[in-house]
């Protein structure tokens, strides 16, 4: 192996993702996740802990460069995969559609099928509980909105259903599954997923126990001063949410137009949609973490079966929700397989170039963009990708468009420090009615001034 390293050096190099991978081998008592100044969750402990160098750490955090990367596990885990492509990884079948059963649907985000999966294996008898992201009670006492937990029960499975573009770390669940013997299942963001299998590699115990994985692919992390923002620009106190919804479910509107809700303390219920916060363009990467800078899957490669939206029409246009799906392994073909043919799922198959077209921008940062990032310098522990770096084969506009979307992911997290150290809303929103502006007159009309000016007077409105 090459050099060893610590949480501080992947720390201090903007290449921890906060997955907490680290935090819970540690045997420092006093090592824990915190919240950083940015709303991101990071190690901290004591110094002879954090800037210990070890080969453990330095195999299982899933940014190290010496860590084994996705195609190692594709090939580990997936060897009787029938079809293998560069972009979506291996897999035995893939498919587009919905939960026919229940209300699973419109329970989800998308279509339902990450926890039909989940509840699925508990039916059966395969599993003794799921690792995955529930709203907590008590935010403002516990510090957060959602935290990862173990359901035990088919109920509180489905209590946690939809998605959460919130910091989330697995510490604490990694500890319990450590103490508690039973057979487990872990949904995750991609990243999350290789740390997960780095530990299994690592632990028999964990090997043996953690036995699915469950996939989301992942346009990027975002911090936990999002909500925040969506306070601010819906004019209610921060202090006051209870409850967070990112993407409020009409099935009367197209399912890309993202909603999103606060619940106060008072009852109340305020919401927006997303295309009319500043910061509300995905595409532009507001808040993201820096190590998303860096990520190069887009799909759960190591995922046992791996889930997304379908954004390609007519899905997206159907409020109601699709899923893609990427069923990697056997076992989670058959059962899929099977529940089309009861009539459980409403699932049609599909190639793995249509699953790719549903997420042609991701793909897009994480190939195209990720090897112009890589050319750029950097400080600190060099990230290893499976993308080599290309500054020559991108167009002038597309370039600008990938400085622009690194400015904006940056300055985001900066900016909103500054705002909330002084008070002042307005810093952050006028800098990022300005940044929209901008990056929506590169991406979209082809960095004409006058379009940039036209955009920043919408915005004003
Ligand atoms: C940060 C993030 C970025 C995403 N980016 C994309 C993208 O670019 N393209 C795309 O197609 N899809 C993306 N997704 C996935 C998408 O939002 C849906 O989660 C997915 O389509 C599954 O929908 P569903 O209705 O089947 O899931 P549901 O039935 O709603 O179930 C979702 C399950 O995931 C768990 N969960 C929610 N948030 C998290 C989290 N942060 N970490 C771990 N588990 C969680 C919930 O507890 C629940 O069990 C992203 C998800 C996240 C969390
Ligand atoms: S990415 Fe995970 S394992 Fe690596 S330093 Fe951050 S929290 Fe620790
Ligand atoms: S973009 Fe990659 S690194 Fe960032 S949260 Fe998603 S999977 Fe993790």
């Amino acid at each position: 192996m090459s050099e060893l390293l610590s949480p501080k050096d992947m720390v201090s190099s903007g290449l921890c993702i906060g997955c907490g991978a680290c935090v819970a081998q540690s045997c420092s008592s006093n090592a824990s996740m915190q919240w950083d100044k940015q709303g991101f969750l990071k190690p901290r402990g004591d110094t002879a802990w954090y800037r210990q160098k070890s080969a453990t750490f330095t195999q299982t955090c899933p940014f190290s460069p010496a860590a084994k990367n996705e195609d190692f596990f594709a090939a580990e885990l997936f060897s009787d995969a029938r079809q293998r492509m560069a972009t979506i990884g291996s897999f035995q079948k893939a498919y587009v559609g919905h939960v026919a059963e229940e209300d699973f649907r419109m329970q989800g985000s998308s279509g339902g099928m990450v926890t039909w999966v989940a509840a699925e294996l508990m039916r059966k008898g395969l599993i003794d509980g799921v690792a995955h992201v529930v709203g907590v009670d008590n935010p403002q006492e516990k510090g957060r909105y959602f935290q990862y937990r173990i359901s035990r029960t088919e109920a509180q499975v489905r209590e946690g259903a939809k998605s959460r573009y919130y910091p989330i770390e697995m510490s604490q669940i990694l500890n319990t599954i450590r103490e508690v013997p039973g057979r487990y299942a872990v949904i995750g963001i991609p990243c999350f997923i290789k740390a997960i299998n780095l530990l299994r590699q690592e632990n028999t115990l964990f090997r043996e126990r953690i036995q699915y994985t469950l996939g989301l692919f992942c346009g990027h992390m975002k911090s936990a001063r999002f909500v925040e923002s969506f306070a601010w620009q819906m004019g209610v106190p921060v202090s006051d949410i209870q409850k967070v919804e990112y993407r409020y479910k009409d099935p009367n509107r197209p399912a890309n137009w993202y909603n999103a809700m606060l619940t106060l303390d008072d009852g109340r219920v305020v919401n927006r949609d997303w295309w009319h916060l500043n910061d509300g363009d995905w595409g532009a990467g507001y808040f993201m973490n820096n190590a998303c800078n860096y990520c190069d899957d887009v799909v759960a490669e190591t995922a046992d079966v791996a889930f997304g939206d379908a954004w390609v029409e007519p899905y997206s246009s159907d409020g109601r929700g699709t899923n893609v799906v990427i069923a990697r392994s056997a076992l989670m073909q058959q059962l899929i397989d099977k529940a089309i043919e009861e009539g459980h799922l409403n699932l049609t198959e599909v190639d793995g170039k249509f699953v790719e077209q549903t997420q042609a921008a991701g793909f897009r940062q994480r190939r195209e963009g990720l090897a112009y990032r890589l050319t750029w310098p950097k400080n600190g522990i060099q990230p290893r990708k499976r993308v080599v770096p290309d500054a020559t084969t991108l167009t002038k506009q597309r370039k600008r468009i990938y400085q622009m979307r690194y400015f904006i992911s940056t300055w985001s997290n900066r900016i909103f420090v500054l705002a909330r150290k002084f008070n002042s809303p307005q810093i952050y929103l006028w800098f990022a009615r300005t940044a929209t502006a901008v990056y929506h007159s590169l991406a979209y009309h082809g960095g004409k001034w006058s379009e940039m000016k036209k955009r920043f007077g919408e915005l004003k409105r």
